[in-house]
C-alpha cells in the first residue's frame, strides 16, 4: 500500500472515532457542541502543517495553502457532522482484506449481501472497511475530510510539486441542511470548488433538484356530526381530495433519474382545520414551475368545489439546480475532467436526486460540483469504504490541485 494511502486511511479511522452527530432540534451554529471535537483537531493538525487555519464564530473551519501565483484558487469542502439515522458514537471500523464478493456478516449479526447492496459488486479482492453493525461508519463525510487533510499534508511535504492555491472549508451541520449557512465567500477565496461528499469516484455530480416546500392550511365547515347532513365539510377529507388531484406518477416511489415529484410529508389537524405539507423536487426549471402551478390549481379546485371552506397555499423555495450556474461558468467541471483524463479516466456527469451544499455555494458565486469519496450506503450501519476507490479519489484530488 502506498504510504499516502496508508496515511489517509489512518486519518479516516481517527476521524470516524470522534462522534460529531449534528442535532436537528438545535438552532445554534454548529448545532452540536461535539462537532467542535473534530473541527478543533483539524484546525490543530492544519496549523502543525504550517497552514493558515481558523474556525469562525459559526463553527466553519477555513484554511488556505499558498500555491503558484497566477493560478486560480481551488476550493475543497467536506462536512464534519454525521447523519441522525444511526449513532455516530463508539464507531468500531472493521477491515475486510481481500473481499470474496459474498455476504458480509457484521459483528452484531446484521448481514450485507451484494443482492441487497449492489454497491458491493465489483469489489472482489478489494479491502473494505465496514461498521460493526451498531453504528454508522461516518464515511459520509469523514472520508472527504481525510482525503482533503491528506492532500494538504502531501503538498506541504512535497514542496517541489507545483499546485494551485488551495482553499479548504470544513462545515458542520450538512446533514441537517444547514452546512452552507454563514458561507463567507471572501474568507473561502476559491474561484471554484468541489464538495468531496459523494460515493463513486468516477462521477461528477453537476445537477441537483430544484426544491421547494409547500404548506396548505385548510378550514373546513365544522358542524355537530348529528346535524351535519349537507352542511359539514371535513377538513381532513379536503386534504385527501387535494392529494388525489396530484398526478400519482409524480410521487417519489414512482420516479427516478431526472423525474420530479410531490412528496406528501404530513396531513395533520382535525375535521375542522387541517395542515398539509409537501416537498416539491424537480431538475428542470420549467417543470419545477409547473409542479407549483399544479399544486396551486389543486387547491383552488377543491376550494371551489366546497363553498364556504378556505384553502390557502404557501410555497417556499429551498434550493436550486446548480446546473444553471455551470451553464454560465463551466471551469470547475472542465478542470475536473482534465484531472480525470490525466489518470486515463472518463467521469460521468450525474444528476443528484437531492440537494448539495455545493448548489448553495454555486449560487453564492463559487461554482461547486460534487465529487466522490469511495464510501457507500451512507447514513446507516451498512456504510462501507472501499480502499481501492478511496485511493483513486486521493489520486484524483492530487491531479486536480497540481499544475502541469
Ligand atoms: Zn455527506
Amino acid at each position: 500500500m502506498d504510504v499516502w494511502t496508508k496515511k489517509a486511511l489512518d486519518r479516516f479511522i481517527t476521524y470516524v472515532k470522534i462522534d460529531t452527530q449534528s442535532n436537528e432540534e438545535s438552532s445554534s451554529s454548529p448545532s452540536a457542541e461535539k462537532e467542535y471535537d473534530l473541527l478543533r483537531l483539524l484546525e490543530k493538525q492544519l496549523k502543525e502543517l504550517g497552514i493558515a487555519a481558523e474556525i469562525d464564530e459559526y463553527g466553519r473551519l477555513y484554511a488556505f495553502l499558498e500555491g503558484e501565483k497566477d493560478y486560480p484558487v481551488i476550493g475543497l469542502n467536506s462536512h464534519v457532522d454525521t447523519a441522525s439515522e444511526a449513532s455516530g458514537a463508539n464507531v468500531n471500523p472493521q477491515f475486510i482484506e481481500g473481499y470474496d464478493g459474498k455476504t458480509i456478516h457484521l459483528k452484531n449479526g446484521a448481514k450485507m449481501s451484494p443482492e441487497d447492496f449492489p454497491a458491493l459488486r465489483g469489489h472482489e479482492g478489494d479491502t473494505l472497511i465496514t461498521t460493526d453493525g451498531t453504528t454508522l461508519l461516518g464515511g459520509d463525510d469523514k472520508a472527504g475530510v481525510a482525503l482533503i487533510m491528506n492532500l494538504a499534508e502531501y503538498l506541504v511535504t512535497h514542496k517541489e510539486i507545483k499546485h494551485h492555491p488551495l482553499a479548504i472549508l470544513f462545515t458542520p451541520d450538512e446533514e441537517i441542511g444547514r452546512g452552507a449557512e454563514h458561507f463567507n465567500k471572501e474568507k473561502f477565496q476559491a474561484e471554484w470548488a468541489y464538495t468531496v461528499d459523494g460515493d463513486y469516484p468516477l462521477s461528477i455530480d453537476s445537477e441537483n433538484f430544484n426544491a421547494a416546500s409547500a404548506e396548505i392550511q385548510i378550514q373546513g365547515i365544522a358542524i355537530h356530526p348529528g346535524e351535519a347532513k349537507d352542511k359539514l365539510v371535513n377538513a381532513l377529507r379536503l386534504a385527501y381530495e387535494i392529494d388525489l388531484e396530484l398526478p400519482a406518477a409524480s410521487r417519489p416511489e414512482n420516479t427516478e433519474g431526472r423525474e420530479g415529484f410531490f412528496h406528501l410529508l404530513e396531513i395533520s389537524g382535525s375535521s375542522a382545520e387541517a395542515t398539509v405539507r409537501y416537498i416539491l423536487r424537480e431538475h428542470d426549471k420549467d417543470k419545477f414551475q409547473n409542479l407549483k402551478i399544479t399544486l396551486q390549481k389543486a387547491c383552488e379546485k377543491v376550494e371551489k368545489a366546497h363553498p364556504g371552506v378556505k384553502v390557502s397555499l404557501s410555497i417556499h423555495d429551498q434550493y436550486r439546480n446548480m446546473k444553471e450556474v455551470f451553464a454560465k461558468d463551466n471551469r470547475a467541471i472542465d478542470h475536473a475532467k482534465k484531472a480525470f483524463a490525466s489518470l486515463h479516466l472518463v467521469p460521468k456527469e450525474n444528476p443528484i436526486r437531492g440537494g448539495t451544499d455545493g448548489a448553495t455555494f454555486s449560487f453564492l458565486g463559487v461554482p461547486c460540483p460534487n465529487l466522490g469519496t469511495g464510501t457507500y450506503n451512507h447514513h446507516g450501519c451498512y456504510e462501507f469504504l472501499s480502499v481501492r476507490d478511496f485511493d483513486l479519489m486521493r489520486q484524483l484530488l492530487e491531479a486536480i490541485i497540481k499544475v502541469d
